[in-house]
Protein backbone atom coordinates (compact mmCIF):
# COMPACT_ATOMS: atom_id res chain seq x y z
CA UNK A 1 0.00 0.00 0.00
CA UNK A 2 1.40 3.37 -0.47
CA UNK A 3 2.08 5.97 2.20
CA UNK A 4 1.52 8.99 0.24
CA UNK A 5 -0.44 11.71 1.70
CA UNK A 6 -2.15 14.88 1.33
CA UNK A 7 -3.21 17.11 4.77
CA UNK A 8 -5.70 20.43 4.88
CA UNK A 9 -2.19 22.15 5.04
CA UNK A 10 -0.65 20.22 1.83
CA UNK A 11 1.09 17.42 0.61
CA UNK A 12 3.60 15.48 2.44
CA UNK A 13 6.29 13.36 1.14
CA UNK A 14 7.71 10.06 1.40
CA UNK A 15 9.01 11.03 4.78
CA UNK A 16 5.96 12.83 6.21
CA UNK A 17 7.35 16.08 5.40
CA UNK A 18 5.73 19.11 4.26
CA UNK A 19 6.48 21.66 2.00
CA UNK A 20 6.88 25.27 3.44
CA UNK A 21 9.70 26.95 2.01
CA UNK A 22 10.27 27.72 -1.84
CA UNK A 23 13.90 28.42 -2.91
CA UNK A 24 13.87 30.73 -6.39
CA UNK A 25 17.09 31.42 -8.46
CA UNK A 26 16.50 34.79 -10.35
CA UNK A 27 19.43 34.08 -12.61
CA UNK A 28 22.44 31.89 -13.26
CA UNK A 29 24.82 34.85 -13.23
CA UNK A 30 27.24 35.88 -11.00
CA UNK A 31 29.84 38.52 -10.85
CA UNK A 32 32.45 36.65 -8.24
CA UNK A 33 33.74 33.08 -9.26
CA UNK A 34 33.41 31.78 -5.77
CA UNK A 35 35.89 28.36 -6.25
CA UNK A 36 33.40 26.15 -4.03
CA UNK A 37 30.07 27.51 -6.45
CA UNK A 38 31.66 28.88 -9.98
CA UNK A 39 35.47 28.31 -10.16
CA UNK A 40 36.83 30.50 -13.11
CA UNK A 41 38.09 27.92 -14.70
CA UNK A 42 34.81 26.65 -15.83
CA UNK A 43 32.85 29.84 -15.78
CA UNK A 44 35.29 31.79 -17.80
CA UNK A 45 34.32 35.05 -20.32
CA UNK A 46 33.02 32.55 -22.99
CA UNK A 47 30.83 30.59 -20.47
CA UNK A 48 27.13 30.31 -21.83
CA UNK A 49 24.45 31.40 -18.94
CA UNK A 50 20.61 31.10 -19.58
CA UNK A 51 19.46 33.53 -21.99
CA UNK A 52 16.68 35.85 -21.27
CA UNK A 53 13.94 33.87 -22.69
CA UNK A 54 15.19 30.90 -21.42
CA UNK A 55 15.18 31.86 -17.84
CA UNK A 56 11.61 32.10 -16.06
CA UNK A 57 10.82 36.06 -15.62
CA UNK A 58 8.74 37.84 -12.86
CA UNK A 59 5.52 37.43 -14.10
CA UNK A 60 5.74 33.72 -14.30
CA UNK A 61 7.46 33.26 -10.59
CA UNK A 62 4.41 35.42 -9.06
CA UNK A 63 2.06 33.11 -10.91
CA UNK A 64 3.98 29.84 -9.02
CA UNK A 65 4.26 31.66 -5.99
CA UNK A 66 0.25 32.39 -5.95
CA UNK A 67 -0.14 28.57 -6.71
CA UNK A 68 2.20 27.68 -3.82
CA UNK A 69 1.17 29.21 -1.00
CA UNK A 70 -1.63 27.49 -0.64
CA UNK A 71 0.04 24.40 -0.57
CA UNK A 72 1.50 25.54 2.45
CA UNK A 73 4.30 27.21 1.67
CA UNK A 74 4.88 30.22 4.25
CA UNK A 75 8.63 31.17 3.09
CA UNK A 76 10.19 32.84 0.07
CA UNK A 77 13.56 33.13 -0.65
CA UNK A 78 15.24 34.78 -3.62
CA UNK A 79 18.72 33.58 -4.70
CA UNK A 80 20.78 32.91 -7.69
CA UNK A 81 23.66 33.66 -8.70
CA UNK A 82 23.71 36.85 -7.44
CA UNK A 83 19.84 38.31 -7.36
CA UNK A 84 20.93 41.58 -7.37
CA UNK A 85 22.16 41.52 -10.86
CA UNK A 86 18.63 41.32 -11.94
CA UNK A 87 17.75 45.11 -12.02
CA UNK A 88 14.13 44.95 -11.20
CA UNK A 89 14.43 42.68 -7.94
CA UNK A 90 12.74 45.08 -5.90
CA UNK A 91 9.63 44.99 -8.12
CA UNK A 92 9.52 41.74 -8.04
CA UNK A 93 9.85 41.28 -4.37
CA UNK A 94 7.23 44.08 -3.86
CA UNK A 95 4.65 42.25 -5.52
CA UNK A 96 5.23 38.94 -3.99
CA UNK A 97 4.83 40.61 -0.49
CA UNK A 98 1.31 41.42 -1.64
CA UNK A 99 0.21 37.79 -1.98
CA UNK A 100 -1.20 36.27 1.16
CA UNK A 101 -0.07 33.67 2.75
CA UNK A 102 3.90 34.20 2.89
CA UNK A 103 5.31 34.73 6.36
CA UNK A 104 8.42 35.47 5.54
CA UNK A 105 9.94 37.43 2.16
CA UNK A 106 14.40 36.69 2.47
CA UNK A 107 17.50 37.33 -0.24
CA UNK A 108 20.49 35.60 -0.18
CA UNK A 109 22.77 38.29 -2.03
CA UNK A 110 27.02 38.18 -2.21
CA UNK A 111 25.98 42.24 -0.91
CA UNK A 112 28.67 44.08 -3.62
CA UNK A 113 25.47 45.22 -4.56
CA UNK A 114 23.77 46.43 -1.76
CA UNK A 115 24.59 48.91 -0.58
CA UNK A 116 22.18 51.06 -3.72
CA UNK A 117 19.59 48.43 -3.42
CA UNK A 118 19.01 48.06 0.58
CA UNK A 119 16.71 50.62 0.61
CA UNK A 120 14.38 49.82 -2.09
CA UNK A 121 14.64 46.24 -1.17
CA UNK A 122 13.24 47.08 2.63
CA UNK A 123 10.67 50.02 0.82
CA UNK A 124 9.51 46.89 -1.27
CA UNK A 125 8.76 44.23 1.55
CA UNK A 126 11.64 42.36 1.61
CA UNK A 127 11.71 41.02 5.55
CA UNK A 128 15.34 39.40 5.72
CA UNK A 129 18.61 39.31 4.15
CA UNK A 130 21.09 36.84 4.29
CA UNK A 131 24.94 38.03 3.08
CA UNK A 132 27.57 35.79 2.06
CA UNK A 133 30.96 37.22 3.39
CA UNK A 134 34.00 34.62 3.42
CA UNK A 135 36.13 36.50 4.77
CA UNK A 136 37.45 40.24 6.41
CA UNK A 137 40.82 39.94 5.09
CA UNK A 138 40.84 41.05 1.20
CA UNK A 139 43.46 38.59 0.22
CA UNK A 140 41.57 35.40 1.17
CA UNK A 141 37.84 37.41 0.41
CA UNK A 142 39.63 37.01 -3.04
CA UNK A 143 41.23 33.85 -3.02
CA UNK A 144 37.86 32.24 -2.41
CA UNK A 145 35.30 34.48 -4.46
CA UNK A 146 37.67 34.89 -7.86
CA UNK A 147 39.28 37.93 -6.98
CA UNK A 148 36.33 40.01 -7.64
CA UNK A 149 34.64 43.03 -5.23
CA UNK A 150 35.94 44.19 -2.17
CA UNK A 151 35.29 43.28 1.03
CA UNK A 152 34.77 46.97 1.88
CA UNK A 153 31.91 47.10 -0.87
CA UNK A 154 29.97 43.78 1.34
CA UNK A 155 30.58 45.69 4.80
CA UNK A 156 28.73 48.85 3.44
CA UNK A 157 26.04 46.72 2.01
CA UNK A 158 25.75 45.09 5.73
CA UNK A 159 25.82 48.88 6.76
CA UNK A 160 22.84 49.65 4.29
CA UNK A 161 21.12 47.12 4.96
CA UNK A 162 20.94 47.53 8.89
CA UNK A 163 20.43 51.15 8.32
CA UNK A 164 16.99 50.28 6.03
CA UNK A 165 15.82 47.92 8.62
CA UNK A 166 16.10 44.40 6.66
CA UNK A 167 17.28 43.31 10.15
CA UNK A 168 18.21 40.51 12.15
CA UNK A 169 20.90 40.33 9.28
CA UNK A 170 22.71 36.74 8.95
CA UNK A 171 26.27 36.43 7.32
CA UNK A 172 26.63 33.17 5.99
CA UNK A 173 30.37 31.97 5.92
CA UNK A 174 31.67 29.01 4.28
CA UNK A 175 34.54 27.53 5.99
CA UNK A 176 37.40 25.44 4.04
CA UNK A 177 40.32 23.89 6.20
CA UNK A 178 43.63 25.57 4.85
CA UNK A 179 41.66 28.37 3.39
CA UNK A 180 40.11 30.82 5.15
CA UNK A 181 39.60 28.77 8.96
CA UNK A 182 42.21 31.19 10.04
CA UNK A 183 40.58 34.06 9.61
CA UNK A 184 37.20 32.98 11.09
CA UNK A 185 38.10 34.60 14.62
CA UNK A 186 38.45 37.87 12.92
CA UNK A 187 35.19 37.69 11.33
CA UNK A 188 33.16 36.97 14.64
CA UNK A 189 35.21 39.49 16.11
CA UNK A 190 34.09 42.31 13.62
CA UNK A 191 30.50 41.21 14.07
CA UNK A 192 30.63 40.90 17.82
CA UNK A 193 28.15 42.61 19.57
CA UNK A 194 26.45 44.24 16.07
CA UNK A 195 23.65 42.04 16.18
CA UNK A 196 24.19 40.73 13.34
CA UNK A 197 24.35 36.48 13.09
CA UNK A 198 26.89 34.70 11.25
CA UNK A 199 26.31 31.47 10.36
CA UNK A 200 29.68 28.78 9.43
CA UNK A 201 28.73 26.53 7.07
CA UNK A 202 30.47 23.28 6.84
CA UNK A 203 32.30 23.16 2.80
CA UNK A 204 29.29 21.11 0.96
CA UNK A 205 29.51 19.08 -1.88
CA UNK A 206 27.17 20.56 -4.32
CA UNK A 207 27.74 20.70 -8.02
CA UNK A 208 30.22 18.59 -9.28
CA UNK A 209 32.65 21.54 -9.86
CA UNK A 210 34.71 22.23 -6.52
CA UNK A 211 37.03 19.20 -6.21
CA UNK A 212 35.13 18.91 -2.53
CA UNK A 213 36.76 17.03 -0.16
CA UNK A 214 36.12 15.32 2.98
CA UNK A 215 39.50 16.67 4.96
CA UNK A 216 38.64 20.02 3.55
CA UNK A 217 35.53 20.20 5.89
CA UNK A 218 36.05 21.77 9.07
CA UNK A 219 33.02 20.48 11.10
CA UNK A 220 31.31 22.50 13.73
CA UNK A 221 32.37 20.69 16.18
CA UNK A 222 36.36 21.85 15.23
CA UNK A 223 34.53 25.35 15.09
CA UNK A 224 33.07 25.48 18.30
CA UNK A 225 36.04 24.36 20.35
CA UNK A 226 38.48 26.56 18.36
CA UNK A 227 35.87 29.79 19.25
CA UNK A 228 35.33 28.86 22.55
CA UNK A 229 38.90 28.75 23.34
CA UNK A 230 38.47 32.30 22.84
CA UNK A 231 34.60 32.98 23.80
CA UNK A 232 32.73 30.51 25.88
CA UNK A 233 29.37 29.39 24.10
CA UNK A 234 26.35 28.08 25.45
CA UNK A 235 23.58 26.50 23.06
CA UNK A 236 20.51 28.48 22.16
CA UNK A 237 16.76 27.00 22.36
CA UNK A 238 15.70 26.19 18.44
CA UNK A 239 13.28 28.76 18.31
CA UNK A 240 11.15 26.59 15.18
CA UNK A 241 11.34 22.89 14.37
CA UNK A 242 13.55 22.22 11.56
CA UNK A 243 16.15 25.41 11.89
CA UNK A 244 18.57 24.95 9.97
CA UNK A 245 21.42 26.19 11.97
CA UNK A 246 22.59 25.41 15.51
CA UNK A 247 22.88 28.11 17.28
CA UNK A 248 25.24 29.52 20.39
CA UNK A 249 25.11 32.55 22.22
CA UNK A 250 28.12 34.00 23.41
CA UNK A 251 27.87 33.75 27.26
CA UNK A 252 29.24 37.70 27.25
CA UNK A 253 25.37 38.48 25.82
CA UNK A 254 27.57 39.90 22.57
CA UNK A 255 24.78 38.00 20.77
CA UNK A 256 24.80 34.73 18.69
CA UNK A 257 26.88 32.17 15.91
CA UNK A 258 25.28 29.58 14.28
CA UNK A 259 26.69 26.53 12.80
CA UNK A 260 25.25 24.59 9.76
CA UNK A 261 25.97 21.07 9.66
CA UNK A 262 25.10 19.59 6.64
CA UNK A 263 28.24 17.23 6.47
CA UNK A 264 28.75 16.40 9.73
CA UNK A 265 25.34 16.63 11.52
CA UNK A 266 22.78 16.27 8.44
CA UNK A 267 19.39 17.67 8.93
CA UNK A 268 17.12 16.19 6.31
CA UNK A 269 14.85 14.85 8.67
CA UNK A 270 13.35 18.51 8.74
CA UNK A 271 14.16 19.35 5.31
CA UNK A 272 10.80 21.34 3.97
CA UNK A 273 12.84 23.00 0.54
CA UNK A 274 11.55 23.04 -2.98
CA UNK A 275 14.17 24.73 -5.20
CA UNK A 276 12.93 26.36 -8.06
CA UNK A 277 16.64 26.89 -10.50
CA UNK A 278 16.81 30.18 -12.95
CA UNK A 279 15.41 28.00 -15.73
CA UNK A 280 12.44 26.83 -14.10
CA UNK A 281 13.18 23.81 -13.00
CA UNK A 282 11.88 22.47 -9.59
CA UNK A 283 13.76 20.37 -7.15
CA UNK A 284 13.75 18.96 -3.93
CA UNK A 285 16.98 18.70 -2.73
CA UNK A 286 20.21 21.05 -2.98
CA UNK A 287 21.92 17.64 -4.00
CA UNK A 288 19.16 16.57 -6.77
CA UNK A 289 20.42 15.66 -10.54
CA UNK A 290 16.97 15.62 -11.84
CA UNK A 291 13.93 17.83 -11.35
CA UNK A 292 10.71 18.22 -13.23
CA UNK A 293 10.59 21.16 -15.93
CA UNK A 294 7.80 23.79 -14.43
CA UNK A 295 8.42 26.65 -16.93
CA UNK A 296 7.07 24.44 -20.42
CA UNK A 297 4.16 24.16 -18.04
CA UNK A 298 4.08 27.74 -17.25
CA UNK A 299 4.30 28.36 -21.28
CA UNK A 300 2.18 25.65 -22.65
CA UNK A 301 -1.40 26.95 -21.76
CA UNK A 302 -1.25 24.44 -18.49
CA UNK A 303 -3.86 25.82 -16.14
CA UNK A 304 -2.39 26.49 -12.36
CA UNK A 305 -4.36 23.32 -10.93
CA UNK A 306 -2.58 21.73 -13.60
CA UNK A 307 0.64 23.25 -12.42
CA UNK A 308 -0.20 22.47 -8.86
CA UNK A 309 -1.20 18.90 -9.58
CA UNK A 310 2.71 18.65 -10.66
CA UNK A 311 4.14 19.99 -7.89
CA UNK A 312 1.65 18.09 -5.76
CA UNK A 313 2.68 14.67 -7.59
CA UNK A 314 6.55 15.63 -6.98
CA UNK A 315 6.24 16.20 -3.66
CA UNK A 316 4.15 13.12 -2.12
CA UNK A 317 7.29 10.94 -4.29
CA UNK A 318 9.81 12.84 -2.65
CA UNK A 319 12.51 10.44 -0.63
CA UNK A 320 15.37 12.99 -0.67
CA UNK A 321 18.04 13.02 2.03
CA UNK A 322 21.53 12.84 0.41
CA UNK A 323 23.42 14.54 2.83
CA UNK A 324 22.09 11.77 5.85
CA UNK A 325 23.79 9.30 3.10
CA UNK A 326 26.42 10.90 1.65
CA UNK A 327 28.94 8.47 3.46
CA UNK A 328 27.12 5.83 1.51
CA UNK A 329 27.76 7.05 -1.85
CA UNK A 330 30.66 5.65 -3.95
CA UNK A 331 32.01 8.90 -5.91
CA UNK A 332 32.14 6.59 -9.20
CA UNK A 333 28.19 5.52 -8.44
CA UNK A 334 27.10 9.25 -8.07
CA UNK A 335 25.00 10.68 -11.31
CA UNK A 336 26.21 14.42 -11.96
CA UNK A 337 24.23 16.98 -9.77
CA UNK A 338 23.07 20.02 -10.62
CA UNK A 339 24.93 22.94 -9.97
CA UNK A 340 24.44 25.54 -7.21
CA UNK A 341 24.82 28.53 -8.96
CA UNK A 342 21.48 27.60 -11.32
CA UNK A 343 19.45 25.74 -8.79
CA UNK A 344 19.81 28.31 -5.98
CA UNK A 345 21.23 28.34 -2.98
N1 LIG B 1 25.20 34.73 -4.87
C1 LIG B 1 24.47 34.73 -3.66
C2 LIG B 1 25.38 34.55 -2.47
O1 LIG B 1 26.51 34.07 -2.65
O2 LIG B 1 24.94 34.86 -1.38
C3 LIG B 1 23.34 33.73 -3.62
C4 LIG B 1 23.56 32.37 -4.22
S1 LIG B 1 24.80 31.37 -3.42
C5 LIG B 1 24.76 29.91 -4.42
C6 LIG B 1 23.97 30.93 -1.93
C7 LIG B 1 24.83 30.41 -0.80
O3 LIG B 1 25.36 29.15 -1.15
C8 LIG B 1 26.02 31.27 -0.43
O4 LIG B 1 25.94 31.63 0.95
C9 LIG B 1 27.21 30.37 -0.67
O5 LIG B 1 28.25 30.61 0.24
C10 LIG B 1 26.60 29.01 -0.50
N2 LIG B 1 27.39 27.95 -1.15
C11 LIG B 1 27.70 27.85 -2.46
N3 LIG B 1 28.46 26.75 -2.69
C12 LIG B 1 28.63 26.14 -1.48
C13 LIG B 1 29.31 24.97 -1.04
N4 LIG B 1 29.99 24.20 -1.88
N5 LIG B 1 29.27 24.66 0.28
C14 LIG B 1 28.58 25.45 1.16
N6 LIG B 1 27.91 26.55 0.80
C15 LIG B 1 27.94 26.90 -0.50
FE1 LIG C 1 28.21 33.76 -6.94
FE2 LIG C 1 27.04 33.17 -4.65
FE3 LIG C 1 28.12 31.21 -6.15
FE4 LIG C 1 29.73 32.93 -4.96
S1 LIG C 1 28.34 31.49 -3.94
S2 LIG C 1 29.86 32.29 -7.10
S3 LIG C 1 28.56 34.79 -4.98
S4 LIG C 1 26.39 32.45 -6.70
FE1 LIG D 1 17.18 18.84 2.31
FE2 LIG D 1 18.56 17.47 0.47
FE3 LIG D 1 19.83 19.09 2.18
FE4 LIG D 1 18.78 16.78 3.04
S1 LIG D 1 20.43 16.99 1.60
S2 LIG D 1 18.61 18.81 4.04
S3 LIG D 1 16.92 16.67 1.76
S4 LIG D 1 18.34 19.73 0.61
Amino acid sequence: MSNLSTTAIGPRDQLRRPLRDLRISLLDQCNFRCTYCMPVKKFHENYQFLKRNERINHEEIIRLVKIVVPMGVTKIRLTGGEPLLDKNVAQLVEKINKIDGIDDLALTTNATLLKKKAQDLANAGLDRITISLDSIDQDVFYKMNGNRGNVSDVIEGIEAAEKAGLTPIKINTVVQRGVNEHTIIDLLNHFKGSGHIVRLIEFMDVGNQNNWNLEDVVTAKELLTMIQSKWPLSPAKETYRGEVAKRYLYDDGSGEVGFITSVSTPFCGDCSRARLSADGVLYTCLFANKGTDIKTLLRDGSSDQDIENVFTRVWLARNDRYSELRNSHLPNESPKKIEMYRMGG
